[in-house]
């Protein structure tokens, strides 16, 4: 309820010539947000007038990233599928002296439908940038329909919106200047005015509107890229709003909870792809566990699955190391394809030489201390054989020894490469067996 103790309606009215870019989604979070929190209703509105510009396969597009936002809506409807509702206004705003019908030229059998404009000064109160004033005057008697079948944007818009009971309009600051012509015909059909809020253009680095040139993608694409949902509309609702504190990581709830349209910003909003990367990264760092686990799997990729060491349980042990890396689940394809995931799953391939720590004298020496560490490592019971107890049986011989000059090569027989994790961590991952068996490789390399 809003606070006159009306019910909230919202509208969602997007236009399917196009897919949903993320200014449309943007105003589809807003309204969504701002729906939540006061217990309303939002609609779902196609403006598919231009019927050849209108495509189902945008109408998926739109519906499968509402869907994958958790955008939940009212419907969808169609324009297309209501022209009797505009008929029946056109023609009594025709009957009662709104509007008429105009030949375009002396003589021509082209006629469009305009309105009569009263050209006065409208006053409307926008709860983003304050009261805006026009005088409609400048716009002369627009057209608000090709013929009494077909009507146009302005007029469909304003006859959706009070068949609707549409109570807040919440849009892009694109449309303020719609909004005279709209509240004219408001006035003439008789329809109540609803609560407006326009809220800021989202820009791109070059501070100019955002569009495909800034490489801006179609919604759903962020969800192919391995973004999370909840980071998604997280990131979406800073551009051009904040909680008013210093928090940047919100939850939907908190979202719901601290969403105010009063605290929208006027200015443009950059839309930064580095900050959604790292507010992706503080939902994935705080993600349950299995849903963690199904998103590393979606995105593992076949050529690690064929590997000989490979099975769900070694991937497990894995995925805490996963977690500290990426970004978005995409990265688990690019770790993959960097040689970061292939050695937890096979045995690695190098040369003796790189066994050896830049520091120690002789290979012979590396040779003695992977002997020492797979002695020591033998005697701890299989199922004992974590981090810490690795760590505790080999520890006091690498400080004696030099810490490189014992756990690089141990590192390095484990992993075969010289970035990778400590060999702690390593051993832990790979288990007794094949701990054990990587280091008597490494021995009998040298
Ligand atoms: N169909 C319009 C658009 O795609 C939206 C109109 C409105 O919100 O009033 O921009």
């Amino acid at each position: 309820m809003s606070k006159v103790g009306k019910k909230v309606i919202t509208r969602f009215p997007p236009s399917p010539t196009g897919g949903l870019h993320v200014g449309g989604a943007r105003t589809a979070l807003f309204n969504y947000l701002f729906t939540k929190q006061t217990n309303g209703e939002m609609y779902l509105r196609f403006e598919d007038t231009d019927k050849e510009r209108s495509k189902k396969e945008y109408e998926k597009d739109i519906t499968d990233a509402l869907e994958w936002l958790g955008i939940d809506y009212h419907g969808p409807f169609r324009q297309s599928e209501r022209t009797a509702l505009y008929k029946r206004h056109i023609e009594d705003m025709i009957k009662k002296d709104y509007a008429y019908i105009s030949k375009e030229e002396e003589g021509a059998s082209d006629s469009v439908i305009r309105f009569k404009n009263p050209n006065k000064v409208v006053l409307f109160e926008d709860i983003v940038r304050g009261t805006i004033e026009v005088d409609t005057t400048d716009l002369g008697d627009f057209v608000i329909a090709k013929n009494i079948n077909e009507p146009l944007y302005h007029l469909a818009v304003v006859v959706d919106d009070h068949d609707m009971g549409v109570t807040h309009v919440i849009r892009g600051e694109d449309h303020i200047s719609n909004t005279p012509r709209q509240i004219l015909i408001q006035e003439a059909i008789g329809a109540e005015r609803p609560i407006y809020a326009h809220i800021p253009m989202i820009l791109g680095p070059d501070k100019s509107k955002l569009s495909k040139r800034h490489g801006a993608k179609s919604t759903i694409e962020y969800k192919d890229d391995g973004f999370l949902a909840e980071a998604m509309i997280n990131y979406l609702a800073l551009l051009g709003w904040n909680p008013g504190d210093d928090r940047e990581y919100l939850s939907r709830d908190e979202l719901i909870n601290s969403f105010n349209l009063e605290k929208a910003q006027k200015g443009g909003a950059v839309f930064d792809l580095e900050k959604l990367k790292w507010l992706n990264k503080e939902h994935l760092l705080k993600l349950p566990g299995e849903d963690f686990e199904d998103g590393v799997s979606l995105h593992i990729t076949e050529d690690i699955k064929k590997l000989p060491q490979y099975s769900k349980e070694r991937l497990f042990k894995v995925i805490p190391l996963i977690r500290e890396r990426i970004h978005t689940f995409k990265d688990v394809e690019k770790m993959a394809q960097e040689g970061e995931l292939e050695y937890f799953f096979e045995k690695p391939d190098y040369h003796a030489e790189s066994l050896m720590w830049k520091d120690e004298e002789s290979i012979e020496n590396t040779k003695k201390h992977l002997e020492h560490v797979s002695l020591v490592l033998s005697g701890i019971p299989e199922e004992d054989f974590f981090n810490p107890v690795v760590k505790k049986a080999i520890w006091e011989y690498a400080e004696s020894n030099g810490k490189g000059n014992v756990l690089w090569p141990m590192r390095y027989a484990l992993s075969g490469v010289s970035r990778s994790p400590d060999p702690l961590t390593l051993a832990e991952v790979l288990g007794k067996v094949e701990t054990i068996a990587r280091l008597n490789d490494a021995i009998a390399k040298i």
